[in-house]
């Protein structure tokens, strides 16, 4: 009863802990994903406004 009790506790922390990294891991990435997006909208708008050829 004790060490499955310990066991279920132990399975539990795991998977708390598995789903704050995906959360984590997930926020990193979108945020990264977003920002680098509007690193390079604003790259593209220099580009053009400057009259570099881009595309
Ligand atoms: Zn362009």
């Amino acid at each position: 009863m004790t060490t499955k009790t310990l066991a279920t506790q132990k399975s539990s922390a795991l998977i708390s802990a598995l789903f704050v990294a995906l959360i984590g891991g997930t926020v990193l990435f979108v945020a990264g994903h977003a920002q680098s997006a509007v690193l390079h909208d604003a790259a593209h708008d220099i580009r053009h406004a400057t009259g570099f050829p881009c595309h």
